[in-house]
């Protein structure tokens, strides 16, 4: 964990959709358990969180053609400036009476042996002990290259090892984003005083290529993000930096035709930083003896659910459900293989869909054909039929099923 000050976060910080099932569950029912484990309180959230009444569906409109046309539109959604969230967290974290926290540290690997503590390696040449470790070290996870090389060592069959080290590094999703953040007044209130996204989220969407805006940072700023994706490079890897800075022009050619406001948008976009969107598919476990995968390090996926966060504070629920129930060291692999057995068919179907989502958006509106290299871009239909539905589970699911399901298998296994 490294703790940046707060100026340089607020520099690289951009926004993060996200959605009912997750501020009105995890969040709001149970702040003040979350906020006693270092989560942002109800007051922390507010900052942030508009009321429900506020919040408003994404509008869907068609982009690549000269007049916008709205065609549908998403569930509402609600936009954190992700600097401001981790900053919330970091300062509760420091502030717990209860843990240590120790930031700057960068791990380089773990053993798990069969008697004593999990043994870490930092690149300080510091090293721990612990009981139990949870990798959250995102898409290119240490831990879970760790994990999966070792899982790879104590295979039965050559064939078997080859499939786990399939696992260790991410798969580029043949995609890429531009982000950028406006600041909301100047220059596109100057240039377009009635453009959509100063009072909506907006996503105008053309074939392989979109372009979505919303307001963060209690109306602030406007964090845009344009995807270009190339489903038939799914899997393949991605060369050169995943994130680097470039310029303007790199995106607007993408744009040339396309209706007036999303070209105001991209204009408006000095200097974007562009992402190369690789995700983690298919993990055959998120454990391995005492040491678990949670968030990006274990199922990072494509960002067109805007769930990412989502599923990695539902992930870290469940499993500090399960962990509040251990009693002694010998039980906390049973705490682990709930956590796998609940949370990995839940949030390997989310990033399924995540997948789905994308080909519907920027495509056609199927969402199933393969991808790989063989895949081919389908027609563009503007039709909302099925659309919304990809989103329904967010506002018609529920996290706390699979707590008490948690709570239930943990105390079967004794
Ligand atoms: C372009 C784009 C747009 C997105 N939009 C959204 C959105 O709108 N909504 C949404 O919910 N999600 C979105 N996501 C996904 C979201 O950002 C991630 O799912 C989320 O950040 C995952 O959180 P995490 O804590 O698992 O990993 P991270 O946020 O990556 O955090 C991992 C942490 O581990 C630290 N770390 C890494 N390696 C080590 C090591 N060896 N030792 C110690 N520490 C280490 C890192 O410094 C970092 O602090 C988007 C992603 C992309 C790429």
């Amino acid at each position: 964990m490294r703790q940046f000050p707060s100026q340089a976060l607020a520099a690289f910080g951009l926004g993060e959709g996200t959605n009912p099932r997750l501020l009105a569950q995890a969040y709001k029912d149970y702040a003040a358990k979350l906020s006693n484990a270092g989560f942002p309180d109800e007051e922390d959230l507010d900052k942030f969180a508009p009321p429900e009444d506020t919040l408003n569906p994404v509008q869907m409109i068609r982009g690549d053609i000269p007049n916008a046309t709205p065609w549908g539109s998403t569930p509402h959604m609600t936009a954190i400036h992700r600097a401001e969230f981790l900053k919330i967290l970091v300062d509760r974290v420091a502030a717990c009476s209860n843990c240590t926290a120790h930031f700057s540290k960068k791990l380089v690997s773990y053993e798990d042996p069969s008697v004593g503590p999990v043994q870490l390696s930092f690149s300080d040449g510091s090293f721990a002990a612990c009981d139990i470790l949870i990798g959250a070290d995102g898409v290119k996870s240490t831990v879970r290259a760790t994990m999966y090389n070792r899982l790879a060592e104590a295979a039965d069959t050559e064939e078997e090892a080859t499939k786990l080290r399939d696992h260790v590094n991410p798969v580029w999703a043949g995609q890429v984003v531009y982000r950028y953040l406006i600041p909301r007044e100047d220059p596109v209130e100057a240039a377009d005083p009635s453009h959509r996204c100063l009072t909506i989220p907006v996503e105008y969407q053309g074939k392989g290529v979109g372009l979505g805006a919303y307001t963060v940072s209690g109306g602030r700023w406007i964090d845009v993000g344009a995807v270009i994706a190339k489903h038939n490079l799914f899997g393949s890897t991605f060369s050169g930096r995943w994130s680097v800075t470039v310029d303007r022009e790199e995106v607007t050619e993408y744009f040339s035709g396309w209706e007036k406001e999303s070209r105001v948008l991209v204009e408006l976009m000095k200097s974007p930083t562009r992402w190369a969107v690789n995700v983690v598919p298919n993990l055959p476990t998120y454990v391995g003896g005492r040491v678990a995968l949670l968030g990006d390090a274990a199922h990072a996926m494509a960002p067109y659910q805007a769930v990412g966060v989502g599923q990695a504070v539902e992930d870290a629920f469940i499993l500090a459900t399960v962990l509040s129930q251990v009693q002694s060291n010998s039980r906390c692999a049973d705490a682990l293989t709930v956590y796998d057995e609940i949370r990995r068919p839940f949030s390997q179907s989310i990033q399924r869909l995540a997948l789905k989502t994308g080909i519907a958006l920027f495509m056609d509106k199927k969402g199933e054909v393969p991808l790989g290299p063989t895949f081919e871009y389908g027609e563009l239909e503007d039709s909302a039929e099925g659309f919304g539905k990809l989103f329904e589970w967010s506002a018609t699911t529920s996290l706390l099923p699979d707590r008490d399901r948690a709570l239930k298998n943990y105390h079967m296994l004794l």
